[in-house]
């Protein structure tokens, strides 16, 4: 039935295909080929197979076994959902927190939430799949403004009067690893009376000492400023959450749909987001050697003369030519160890291999990956 349709996807190097593990999440991973040194995950912290973690999550199978069983609405949450809510209220500094099951769902289903008929959305041009899909839901006119032009956005604000804006945008954006002007879109929002939604998926547990982007800007939680978060990234998880007022928490609980209508997350995933949270908040050492390697990676890789794009933060690309260049690399570093993606359209304009870091990757690690990059672009695939 797609068969056609497939062949057409890999003649223009466009097919996908998954790759599982046969070992846990970390610096290198077991495919079944070989051990991979893996810059894939969005495991920032290595947390995704901490002792910590682990250790909560068993403890809270045995108190609370495997599933929910219900919505969060019905039977579902547990005391742990409960204290995992009030320590990100802590974390984020907000009066509130509300966990949804991932970051897709708290997207899909806030937006609409907090959009009507009297809502205008100005939403960045780069943003997440689970933002747009969010704003199409919501049936609100959507407004796309320049991948971070604040001037761009004004413009759009001032000509689209007479509704409530709501600004939509990521913190730091997924593919090219840059960080949106936060501090300029909290005042856009201010001055024209409309709210900014924030999705910090990449930026919970790595900007601003682990806290999020708005600690990165030093700006403070607003009543007018909803922050998401997700605990499937840098804290090792499963799940999302958000942070605003007790009004606007009050109000999803009411009329966000992926919360009312699934079920709420697992006690054992919420038991290992809690110790990621615990973690995060005592110590910052994790977030810190993230941020060193970073440093490492990036004079390695500009001492080598390979340019880096806008990246700001772990998310380190190298943009390429088209897509077969894009797979070459990818494929070049496979086979010296080295796991890498590749990745294409829809997903990005411009075909890239994408470097994400971990605080648990070595020296070694980031040596090796500038010495083969740098043989990848001697032997002419870049
Ligand atoms: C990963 C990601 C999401 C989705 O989060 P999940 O918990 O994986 O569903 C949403 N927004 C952004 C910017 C992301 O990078």
């Amino acid at each position: 039935m797609f068969g056609k349709r497939l062949d057409e996807l890999e003649e223009a190097c466009l097919l996908r295909e998954i790759t599982d593990r046969l070992s846990p999440q970390g610096r290198v991973i077991e495919t079944g080929k070989g051990p991979l040194t893996s810059f894939a995950s969005n495991d920032y912290l290595g947390l995704c197979n901490h002792p910590l973690l682990k250790e909560a999550a068993a403890r809270a199978v045995e108190e609370y076994g495997t599933g929910a069983g219900a919505s969060r609405l019905l039977s579902g949450g547990t005391a742990l959902h409960r204290e995992l809510e009030i320590l990100l209220s802590r974390l984020k500094g907000t009066e509130a927190s509300l966990l949804f099951n991932s970051g897709y769902a708290a997207n899909t289903g806030v937006i609409p939430a907090i959009s009507g008929e009297d809502t205008f959305i100005f939403s960045d041009e780069l943003n997440h799949a689970s933002l747009i899909e969010g704003c199409r839901l919501s049936r609100s006119p959507v407004f796309v403004y320049r991948h971070n032009d604040t001037d761009h956005l004004e413009s759009l604000l001032s000509d689209h009067r007479g509704r409530r804006p709501l600004i939509v945008t990521d913190s730091v954006f997924s593919m090219d690893g840059d960080i949106a002007p936060l501090d300029r879109l909290r005042d856009l929002a201010l001055d024209y009376g409309g709210i900014l939604y924030v999705d910090d998926a990449h930026g919970t547990g790595v900007l601003g000492g682990g806290r999020g982007a708005l600690s990165h800007f030093g700006l403070p939680p607003e009543p007018f400023i909803i922050q998401m978060g997700t605990l499937s990234k840098a804290l090792g998880s499963c799940g999302a959450f958000v942070a605003a007022s007790g009004e606007v928490v009050r109000w999803l609980v009411n009329r966000a749909r992926t919360l009312i209508f699934s079920t709420a997350l697992p006690p054992p995933v919420v038991a290992a987001s809690l110790a990621a949270v615990r973690i995060i908040l005592h110590d910052d050492t994790l977030v810190r050697m993230l941020w060193e390697k970073r440093a490492l990676l990036l004079r390695g890789l500009s001492s080598a003369g390979i340019a880096t794009g806008r990246s700001a933060t772990p998310i380190i690309p190298i943009e390429l030519r088209d897509n077969p260049a894009a797979l070459r690399l990818s494929g070049f570093l496979r086979d010296r160890g080295l796991y890498v993606p590749a990745v294409r359209r829809p997903a990005v304009r411009t075909p890239r291999v994408r470097i994400t870091l971990s605080a648990v990757h070595t020296h070694e690690d980031i040596g090796l990956l500038v010495k083969t990059l740098e043989e990848a672009r001697n032997c002419g695939l870049f």
